[in-house]
């Protein structure tokens, strides 16, 4: 049993379990290791959040549950939609930690961004994450509570994408993490395949490495920022420790063992990420990689001075990147009046309990 699915109150929660570690669980306890699976069922098909709700269960049986498992539910305070129908919840975890989680639906599919830690260590010069720093990795229970609750919401189109994207390095807490993608990816879970989960990450290059030898195709997402070690290091600290040309390295190493492309995630910031100067480092560094460009504008933080550039200026940096042979997309903003971009909504959570 993984240690990642033990509560504060030292009973596992049931939800962070694999069904071979459930199915061992009901057998130390007596029962019939086929109540493993009715149980799975209850949890990935049915969305139920607590015992008591699992009613082909016998009375006996979830009393035994409550007595040997927990089952956990985090409490929503916060459920914002917006006007483009980004959905964006801040749960409450039992510590009283907050955590975010984002809905975002297209015209034919439902993808939710996850979070993967109270906070983030990593404190990126544009992210609401790092401001506050980092508290606790969020249990594999907890991640998958995110995304059961995210899918109980996806009323438009089925959940159909996961995207570890929200609060948290997710490399950061990479057993948690994988326990969680296991369970996504399972059958007997939510049978979400693997190249429809993305995990992006600022660069933890021995994690990447690590990724890669899984033996799934997850989605590889990098956070660039930068176009050499100089501009990088400016906004992304984690750059002194893992530069750009050895994290490079490890992107072609996880493209050879996973055969997936990756997504170089690149926010664009007024006179600081886009310039010729850019394009043409850029372009050297990419050579030959299979791979594309997400342009992301940037998203102001009153705590950072940066500024949005143009619409004219970040059409004219995405024409001279795919003149330089990188195939690059701008993204949509989502859901800007209700804070989606990435740990508003908990920063200013934490910054009215401050006041
Ligand atoms: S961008 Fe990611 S790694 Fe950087 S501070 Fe934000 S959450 Fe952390």
């Amino acid at each position: 049993m993984s240690m990642s699915s033990l509560s504060s109150s030292n009973k596992p929660d049931i939800r962070g379990l694999s069904l071979v570690e459930l199915t061992k669980a009901f057998t130390a306890i007596g029962e019939k290791p086929f109540r493993a699976k009715q149980i799975f069922d209850w949890i990935y098909k049915n969305g139920a959040m607590d015992f008591d709700s699992m009613s082909n269960i016998s009375s006996d049986l979830r009393t035994k549950l409550k007595e040997n498992f927990f089952l956990s539910s985090p409490k929503i305070v916060e459920e914002h939609i917006s006007n483009d129908g980004t959905k964006k919840f801040l749960f409450e975890m039992a510590d009283r930690e907050k955590v975010e989680t984002v809905i975002i639906p297209t015209a034919t599919r439902a993808t939710v961004c996850v979070s993967t830690q109270a906070g983030c260590k990593f404190g990126c010069k544009f992210c609401a994450s790092g401001i506050g720093g980092w508290t606790r990795n969020l249990t594999a229970a907890e991640i998958l509570s995110e995304i059961l609750y995210a899918k109980s919401k996806s009323n438009l189109h089925p959940l159909s994408h996961i995207v570890f994207m929200g609060t948290g390095e997710p490399l950061d807490n990479y057993d948690n993490l994988m326990q969680a993608i296991r369970l996504i990816n399972a059958k007997e879970g939510l049978g979400i395949a693997a190249r429809r989960i993305t995990v992006s990450t600022c660069g933890v290059i021995p994690k990447i490495l690590q990724l890669a030898k899984e033996g799934l195709q997850i989605e590889l997402a990098i956070s660039l920022h930068g176009y050499n070690d100089e501009s990088r290091k400016v906004l992304m600290p984690v750059n002194k420790k893992y530069p750009m040309n050895d994290l490079i390295a490890a992107c072609r190493e996880y493209i050879k063992a996973t055969k997936r492309q990756i997504t170089f995630e690149y926010i664009l910031i007024k006179d600081v990420t886009c310039s010729p100067e850019a394009v043409r480092e850029l372009g050297m560094l990419l050579k030959g990689m299979i791979c594309k460009m997400n342009l992301i504008p940037y998203n102001p933080v009153s705590e950072f001075d940066h500024k949005m550039p143009t619409r004219q200026e970040m059409f004219d940096f995405q024409d001279s990147l795919e003149r330089a042979g990188i195939h690059a997309t701008i993204r949509t903003p989502r859901g800007r009046d209700v804070g989606a971009a990435c740990g508003q909504l908990r920063h200013t959570a934490q910054k009215s309990a401050a006041v």
